[in-house]
């Protein structure tokens, strides 16, 4: 178990009780909200071309809430030995060797602590022969300190860590670049399809905005995503979604004002596009939302305590 996740007060799933999945599948599930009539459309342009010291490995791990499955970008300046590893993704064999058979590299990174992204990273570390993983969290490092923001020395290609919660915590973003030649390594903040999840309640909508905020200053810089595509434009991408979560967010306001009276209530009225069998998903996001709404208005109900009846 690498993620600590409280199971009180955790969210009544819709179409399937939260009892019936262990901890491990819910993390690696929450990464993405793509429903049916949901926010489907990208947000933004498809990278056309990457930056040629950047390569994907996607991982087999398609599913609902990991789009075609997770992305493992390696970055490796040209002529230079050494590269970095960003989120190795779940404990699939194939996929961690994958990984290897591309060595040396100097350090693995992690955007952020969810099993889809980390839960390789230990076995990669030991295949690789101790290769240090650098996470923000202390309990995802390996043989490193954890990072903070700022710039990483990393050979050859410059590394700026920038803080970006919301997601989750614990995110952080990558803003690689030799010379000219810029990439943001975003993890789940922005994905290359659909939305995001603020993962409540150690997700929050107001870092989430903020952290928004700072990543629409990337404008033209391309986007590598913990899911789906590439995009050409991070900056454009953080602006489509800010806009896309203050839309949601009025929605789910007037949702309360017209009497829905329980989280689930207001999943039902506000997702009613999404596919009910992500519902349990959308109810954490409204969480996140009634959390915020409660903490900028204190006349609004609490969404983690006083709104549902007990
Ligand atoms: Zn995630």
């Amino acid at each position: 178990m690498h993620v600590a996740w409280p199971r009180t007060g955790s969210p009544r799933a819709v179409a399937a009780s939260p009892e019936e999945r262990s901890d491990d599948q819910e993390l690696s599930r929450i990464g993405v909200m793509s429903g049916p009539g949901h926010v489907t459309s990208s947000a933004g342009e498809p990278a056309e071309e990457l930056p040629r010291w950047v390569t994907l490995l996607r991982a087999p791990n398609p599913g609902p809430m990991t789009l075609d499955g997770t992305n493992t970008w390696l970055l490796r300046a040209p002529g230079v030995e050494q590269g970095l590893v960003v989120d190795p993704g779940p404990e699939i064999a194939e996929h961690l060797i994958a990984i290897a058979e591309r060595r040396p590299f100097a350090a693995i990174l992690i955007t952020h602590g969810h099993a889809d992204h980390v839960e390789g990273a230990r076995s990669l570390s030991e295949r690789l022969g101790g290769t240090p993983v650098l996470a923000k969290d202390p309990r995802h490092c390996v043989g490193g300190a954890p990072l903070s923001a700022g710039p990483l020395k990393a050979e050859g290609i410059n590394v700026e860590i920038l803080s970006t919660p919301g997601h989750t915590r614990d995110s952080v973003s990558f803003v690689a670049s030799i010379g000219d030649d810029r990439a943001v390594l975003t993890g789940d903040t922005i994905l290359g399809r659909g939305t995001t999840v603020v993962a409540w309640p150690d997700g929050h909508l107001g870092d989430y905005l903020a952290s928004l905020d700072r990543l629409s200053s990337y404008r033209g810089v391309v986007a590598l995503p913990g899911h789906g595509p590439a995009l050409a434009d991070a900056g454009a991408a953080a602006a489509f979604y800010h806009a896309h979560r203050t839309a949601r967010l009025e929605q789910v306001r007037d949702a309360v004002k017209a009497g829905a009276a329980t989280a689930q209530e207001v999943v039902a009225r506000v997702y009613a596009d999404v596919d009910r069998s992500l519902w349990w998903a959308a109810e954490w996001s409204v969480r996140a939302q009634l959390d915020y709404l409660h903490e900028r208005d204190r006349e609004f109900p609490s969404g983690s305590a006083g709104l549902d009846p007990p």
